[in-house]
């Protein structure tokens, strides 16, 4: 074996070939999922100070035959490294249009936004914003109540295009969102340069606001920070009275967390 090289060594080790045929696996079966329309998406509130419903988040379920309902977490890696992102995305973008359009024929709903998360593959795409065009025009959807959450990272990938992409797209309305705000490499003379909407506090902050000093900073710090520069601040994982209290005196008045519902089929919203 030690004449061997590492790669010949790593090739016949069971426990790394039993999680490559997994991996296959699941890619196949994801790429089945997407053209037997087994994704679906799942709709979390968010509230504002009152705890009144100002729309929701798209959390994307796969409703598997035999697996049952999947989480994210457990195809959105595979997703991204395969490229089949791309298709999943366009579902979704199409999905979330369609709800929009449906919430728009009620009253008590109309004015609901509804926050998309975007990969950065997707967002890579030349034809992005043709992409989201589409989607926005096949369902008659209103674009001043899209928003697409970005990360830092891929904002930053490529800033220039990414600028462009996002003025594209807010002439029409659509809104942006800097989604787990506080975990990436924030550079701040480039947040003033996005035309961003709002930042979203990461739940990692939000978890031990109360019995971690240094996480109460970072919050309060995003919240004067979004203030400052005009954007909305919204608070991720808000599951007790207390972090709401806590955040609300600092100042956040919008927050999306299980104290305020799970995610859900959009008839239980
Ligand atoms: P995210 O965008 O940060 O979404 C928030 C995650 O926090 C969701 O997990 C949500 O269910 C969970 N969450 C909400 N409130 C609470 C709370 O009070 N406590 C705790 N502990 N968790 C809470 P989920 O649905 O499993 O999604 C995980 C990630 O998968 C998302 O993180 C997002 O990055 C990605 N994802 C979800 N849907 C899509 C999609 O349609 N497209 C893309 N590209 N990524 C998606
Ligand atoms: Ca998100
Ligand atoms: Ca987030
Ligand atoms: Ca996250």
């Amino acid at each position: 074996a030690k004449a061997q090289g590492r790669n010949t060594l790593c090739f016949f080790d069971p426990a790394m070939q039993a999680a490559a045929s997994a991996r296959s696996a699941l890619e196949g079966d994801i790429r089945q999922g997407i053209a037997r329309n087994e994704f679906l998406l799942h709709y979390q509130p968010v509230v504002d100070a009152t705890g009144h419903p100002l729309g929701a988040e798209a959390l994307v379920r796969w409703q598997h035959p035999q697996r049952g309902m999947v989480s994210p977490a457990d195809f959105i890696p595979l997703a991204e490294q395969t490229g089949l992102i791309l298709s999943l995305g366009r579902q979704v973008l199409a999905l979330a249009c369609r709800q929009l359009a449906r919430w728009a024929t009620a009253p008590a709903t109309a004015a609901w936004t509804l926050a998309v998360n975007v990969s950065a593959q997707e967002f890579r795409q030349s034809d992005f914003v043709e992409q989201v065009l589409a989607a926005l025009r096949d369902s008659a959807a209103n674009p001043r109540l899209l928003k697409l959450e970005l990360t830092e990272s891929l904002l930053l990938h490529d800033v220039e295009d990414s600028i462009l992409k996002m003025q594209a797209l807010r002439t029409l309305g659509v809104g942006f969102s800097l989604d787990d705000f506080g975990t990436g490499y924030s550079s701040l003379s480039y947040l003033k340069r996005l035309p961003l909407d709002q930042l979203k506090i990461d739940q990692s902050f939000v978890r031990d606001v109360l019995t971690d000093p240094n996480d109460a900073a970072i919050a309060c710090t995003i919240i004067t920070l979004a203030h400052s520069l005009g954007l909305d601040v919204v608070a991720e994982g808000v599951e007790t009275e207390g972090q709401r209290a806590f955040l609300l005196s600092n100042g956040c008045r919008q927050f999306q967390g299980y104290l305020f519902g799970r995610p859900g089929p959009a008839e239980l919203l």
